[in-house]
């Protein structure tokens, strides 16, 4: 279905992003790498996906808080495969930290990184969409862009102006063959949930499994993590024709958090 398409997945060197990667090069898409990491893990990440799915993968390490990197990113990526169908923006950090103690500077981090670096890619991206008449924007938001949680100011309106972006930019190419939607996960146990559940295992006085079930216990229903695998799914179905008028979406799969 996707096979000879590309996808750019920003912030793809672990996690969910690497996930997603994963799953559409399993659809027969080349894959535009980005993120931070050790160059040799890079890589080896990268030919990886090349051998085992038999397509083609790029990195680019553009540092997501740079809007010139970023141009470059997606410039880089239609030169090596001959434009965009796909733009994943994933790329995400996270500081939890009460407001009055939230150091400035993460604060302008977090809305680069979370948000700004979106605007910029999509920026650059879209008119390569127009020009092939089909495409798909998929924002990776969270359920904090639906909903809030203490000490995490940053990310929650980075998140939010995520799902305001992928509206906007959804009434801006409706009709045009292009979509754009977000996914709003809930806790996936990935490299940027890691320290909170230490720092509960630790308050706690617990192990760290345990620290993560009580996490989960918290604030997600089915108490069970959502996994990378679920995401990649549902990546490619937005990817899909059945998906053709879904837009303007932030789509939950958070084991029904934002349900309460
Ligand atoms: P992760 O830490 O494994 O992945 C983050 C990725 O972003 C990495 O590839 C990292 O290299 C990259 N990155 C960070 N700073 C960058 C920069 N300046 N320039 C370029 N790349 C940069 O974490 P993850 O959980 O896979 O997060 C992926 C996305 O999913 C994030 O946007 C996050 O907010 C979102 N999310 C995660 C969860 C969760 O529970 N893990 C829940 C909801 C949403």
């Amino acid at each position: 279905m996707l096979k000879g398409k590309t996808a750019l997945v920003t912030g793809s060197t672990s996690g969910i992003g690497l996930g997603i990667a994963r799953s559409l090069a399993g659809q027969g898409c080349n894959i535009m790498l980005n993120g931070l990491g050790d160059p040799a893990k890079i890589e080896a990440v990268r030919s990886e996906l090349e051998a085992e799915f038999g397509i083609r993968a790029g990195f680019h390490g553009a540092d997501m808080t740079r809007p010139d990197e970023i141009a470059a990113l997606v410039k880089t990526s239609t030169v090596n495969f001959g434009g965009i169908d796909i733009l994943v923006n994933n790329a995400g950090v996270q500081h939890t930290s009460p407001i009055e103690a939230f150091p400035p500077e993460r604060w302008a981090t977090i809305i680069a990184i979370n948000l700004s670096s979106s605007f910029y890619t999509i920026h650059h991206a879209i008119p390569y969409m127009r020009q092939s008449g089909w495409g798909r924007i998929i924002n990776i938001a969270s359920v904090h862009g639906l909903v809030a949680s203490a000490n995490k100011a940053a990310y929650v309106s980075a998140k939010h102006g995520l799902v305001g972006l992928t509206k906007v930019v959804a009434l801006e190419t409706a009709g045009s063959g292009i979509t754009s939607n977000a996914i709003c996960p809930g806790w996936t146990r990935t490299e940027l949930i890691e320290p909170q559940i230490i720092a509960r295992a630790q308050a706690l006085g617990v192990d760290i499994e345990a620290g993560g079930r009580d996490l989960l216990a918290e604030k997600q229903p089915s108490k069970q993590f959502v996994s990378i695998e679920q995401l990649g799914q549902l990546a490619i179905f937005l990817c899909s024709p059945a998906a053709d008028q879904i837009t303007g979406t932030a789509i939950p799969i958070d084991g029904g958090w934002t349900a309460q």
